[in-house]
């Protein structure tokens, strides 16, 4: 029985992770980079321990440091959380091999699908459509373009290696093809450390929807419906909701029948995702397997009520699932909207920086998972996610509107977020409508990205405002204009930035 769980992660994850630990009554060991030092996750653990320097590779990616921490705090096992070593088949086995339990599927499953080559030839013979596609790409010119002309353009050339929106160009033009596959060649080497490449074929108008899954080591696997991820930037996800506004009843069986069949054919164990692409005219193909906890984990966890970090704890103790699929029931609407630190008038630039004030939304039906607070330095070492905001309501309306209320609560100061970004993507028609695709985001560009409102000296002034007609009932001195029968907006945001006890 684990009783020890070391957390090989940072940030929101971890301290998720943390929380199930504690409420399962099972010891948590934090690590930390030197920057990390006063992280949240650091003070949630009932241990923590650094593991190195900022840079990830000298420390959260630092697999013989980890280790040993695990060893030196008596850790019976590892979880990865997501990104950093979550997806490394070479950990999965040295963490099996040093006597302890890592939280995730078996090496061979996570290299399998790793590959996305690989798993393409695996989908293909356990009877799962993939999207049409070429085998692995070599130099031969008459081969590369015969082979996108039987595809038919436009065609996307794929890194095999690929990961997190990297490692994919998109070619419309036969005369561009050779040039573009040998680019691509050279850069996945540089990327990914392998230069395999293959085509795909390029589906104009696609829904990248997701399949949850769990399997336990007696061979069950069941689903936990689907996630609708379609609202991205360069490929990567942006808002997530739960059940999919685009797809069937129908669909929805027949995608969660070939995701269990996925999953099955690799003996999966632990939670897992199978991504599809699904056209315009409702026809899914798989995408890739993700063999670890995914960052919109939460909306299922909303729909469906279980604690997916608990499960994945249960099944890496050898339990048998505690339910079976028909036990599985999802009630309501989650949306998730992800939170950066980014600036979206200035390209989407990642932030660093001291977070001033944070106030974040409450109320029924609102969940986040973050990690920052007041007085948190924000660094530029690690991926600017700084919380998951997770709406549950009844309905789909329902839940929009409480996503749009809980995202003007929401406050940040000292650093630029897209949380202004996030409001405009809820008030936009084809969202609220549940109509769009993985184009949402560049069909509304213009009016996402229309200036924002409010920049964070114009909150400065507003919490300056604010105190100033505080200040001026009972400060004759200070007494200006406004009438106080009046409805004061400074007010409003003055008591939303907490500055002051109105
Ligand atoms: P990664 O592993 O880097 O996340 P994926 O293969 O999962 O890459 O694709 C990420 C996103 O890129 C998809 O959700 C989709 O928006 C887009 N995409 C990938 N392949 C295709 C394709 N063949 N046609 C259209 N869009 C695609």
């Amino acid at each position: 029985m684990i009783r020890k769980i070391l957390v090989a992660n940072r940030g929101e994850i971890a301290v998720r992770i943390i929380r199930s630990c504690r409420e399962s009554n099972i010891q948590s060991v934090a690590i930390y980079s030197e920057p990390d030092r006063t992280s949240m996750h650091v003070r949630y653990a009932d241990e923590a321990y650094l593991v190195g320097p900022g840079p990830s590779g000298q420390s959260y990616l630092n697999i013989s440091k980890i280790l040993e921490i695990a060893k030196k705090s008596g850790a019976d096992a590892i979880h990865p959380g997501y990104g950093f070593l979550s997806e490394n088949a070479e950990f999965a086995r040295k963490v099996r091999e040093a006597g302890l339990v890592f939280i995730g599927p078996q090496a061979d499953a996570i290299l399998a699908m790793g590959d996305k080559m690989q798993a393409r030839e695996l989908m293909i013979k356990a009877g799962v459509p993939v999207v049409p596609g070429s085998e692995r790409l070599n130099d031969d010119e008459d081969k590369i373009k015969k082979t996108a002309e039987e595809i038919g353009y436009p065609v996307m050339i794929k890194a095999s290696a690929g990961g997190g929106g990297k490692g994919m160009r998109l070619v419309s033009k036969p005369n561009e093809i050779f040039q573009a596959v040998k680019r691509a060649k050279s850069e996945a080497l540089n990327a990914f450390g392998d230069d395999s490449v293959y085509m795909e074929k390029y589906l104009k108008s696609p829904h990248h929807i997701e399949v949850q899954i769990l399997g336990d080591e007696h061979g069950n696997v069941v689903h936990l419906f689907e996630r609708e991820c379609s609202v991205q930037r360069r490929h990567q996800k942006v808002v997530e909701e739960t059940p999919s506004p685009f797809i069937t009843e129908e669909v929805r069986k027949a995608m969660t029948v070939r995701a269990v069949a996925a999953a099955k054919s690799v003996n999966y164990t632990g939670a897992g995702t199978v991504e599809f692409l699904v056209d315009a005219d409702m026809n899914f193909y798989f995408l890739e397997m993700n063999t670890r906890l995914q960052v919109e984990h939460p909306i299922t966890e909303r729909t469906t009520g279980i604690d997916l970090v608990k499960a994945q704890i249960s099944i890496a103790n050898g339990e048998p699932l505690p339910f079976e699929q028909k036990d599985i029931k999802k009630s309501g609407h989650a949306i998730e909207c992800r939170i950066y630190a980014e600036d979206p008038q200035n390209n989407f630039m990642p932030g660093a920086g001291r977070v001033l004030h944070i106030t974040e939304p409450l109320g029924l039906g609102v969940r986040t998972d973050g990690y920052i607070y007041e007085g948190y330095e924000i660094t530029v070492f690690y991926d600017p996610l700084i919380s998951k905001l997770i709406i549950w309501a009844q309905n789909r309306d329902e839940a929009v509107a409480r996503m749009k209320r809980a995202l003007y609560e929401y406050k940040i100061t000292g650093v630029k977020t897209n949380i202004q970004f996030l409001e405009r993507i809820m008030n936009t028609t084809d969202f609220i409508n549940g109509e769009y695709d993985t184009h949402f985001i560049e069909k509304n560009e213009e009016y996402l990205m229309k200036g924002e409102p409010c920049t964070l000296e114009c909150e400065d002034l507003a919490m300056i405002m604010a105190y100033v007609e505080h200040q001026s009932h009972s400060d004759k001195r200070l007494r200006f204009s406004l009438n106080h029968h009046q409805k004061s907006n400074w007010k409003e945001y003055g008591r939303l930035y907490r500055i002051n006890p109105f």
